[in-house]
């Protein structure tokens, strides 16, 4: 309609986003043929970054609207309101992005209920329009809008989760925390920080993304990552920056809040041997008992003794007793593999 102004909706400066394969070319594929995309990942890994740079790239104004379990169709399509002159129809932002041509980003789209998303259906196949029924009014859907839907399969469950009927609309693209040296650069940029502060960060998000499901719902996302260090670049102390970014907010249980904020310490302070002084020595050694004992108490899975061990390279030069406390815990405790010593 002429009298919505698109542009407050057109991204004005390039956001930075660094590819990890091939999804700029998928997504740029997918827009020409105006198909439907769900973005699937953890929060936090990029997808909402990724959709603001290809609305930004294909020139289109974008509409993200962000769903929770309260938003009903309405919330979506519009609603009549009341004001001093009567009752006036007002566009919700799906109708307006179908009309002005919009990317229409519907994120964390598994939060809403079924009997929303399915306002969504007759615009995402070949009918590409939104009857709007209180109205009674059949949009047809501008030629350039796309509807783009993100959602966590992490928090699935029986009662949250899309149709088949639903997710058969779309195409899929997996997002997945970037591999080290992306994540790296990315927190390098967005934090501020030099590539040894974040590759440190970055070295302690993968250790609790091996808890996911002994422990924390989640592990620590990139963009906890960028908020440590942000703060960093401010000028907090490190472990004062990742206790408020990377510990708080995960979670409540004070045992693993411990753990965390100890293999927090024992990363910040790895430094080389020959810089550590004996005093450094015996303090990462209280550190690691105080790690293991703390993993010791997830209960372990059996998963293989091979698995990502954040210690492993180091261990030789462990202080003895800690590798008594290790070889005593062998097993896979939660994400943190302790080898076991002849
Ligand atoms: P999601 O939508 O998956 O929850 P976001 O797109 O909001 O996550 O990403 C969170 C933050 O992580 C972004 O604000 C950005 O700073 C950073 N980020 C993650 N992945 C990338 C990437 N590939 N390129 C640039 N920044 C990224």
């Amino acid at each position: 309609m002429s009298d919505i102004n698109s542009d407050q909706y057109q991204i004005k400066e390039e956001p930075y986003y660094r590819s990890v394969g091939n999804e700029v070319e998928m997504y740029q594929a997918a827009y020409d043929a105006r198909m439907p995309v769900m973005l699937k990942g953890p929060t936090g890994c990029g997808k909402s970054r990724f959709v603001e740079y290809m609305a930004y790239k294909l020139n289109k104004p974008l509409i993200t609207v962000a769903c929770n379990e309260d938003m009903t169709a309405s919330d979506l399509v519009g609603r009549f309101l009341l004001d001093i002159n009567g009752t006036k129809w007002q566009d919700g932002p799906l109708t307006v992005a179908a009309r002005i041509g919009a990317i229409c980003y519907l994120d964390e789209v598994v939060e809403a209920r079924q009997d929303t998303t399915v306002v969504i259906h007759p615009l995402t196949d070949h009918r590409r329009e939104l009857p709007l029924e209180k109205k009674g009014e059949l949009v047809k859907a501008h030629p350039d809008f796309q509807i783009v839907i993100s959602y966590n399969p992490g928090y699935q469950s029986l009662m949250k989760d899309l149709k088949q009927s639903t997710k058969q609309r779309f195409g899929g693209m997996d997002f997945d925390y970037p591999e080290t040296e992306i994540e790296t650069e990315i927190v390098q940029h967005e934090g501020g920080v030099d590539a040894d502060t974040a590759g440190k960060l970055v070295q302690i998000a993968q250790r609790s993304r091996n808890l996911k499901g002994h422990g924390l719902d989640e592990g620590m996302s990139t963009r906890l990552l960028v908020y440590a260090a942000q703060l960093v670049s401010k000028g907090i102390d490190p472990m004062s920056a990742c206790q408020m970014a990377l510990v708080t907010p995960l979670t409540d249980d004070p045992d693993m809040r411990d753990t965390l904020s100890a293999a927090v310490h024992l990363f910040l302070m790895r430094v080389g041997r020959r810089e550590r002084t004996g005093a450094q020595t015996k303090q990462r050694a209280q550190l690691m008992t105080h790690v293991v004992y703390r993993f010791e108490r997830v209960p372990s899975q059996g998963l293989s003794t091979r698995a990502v061990n954040p210690f492993q390279s180091a261990h030789t030069d462990w202080y003895p007793s800690v590798l008594a406390v290790c070889s005593a815990a062998s097993a896979y405790l939660g994400g943190i593999c302790v080898r076991r010593e002849p």
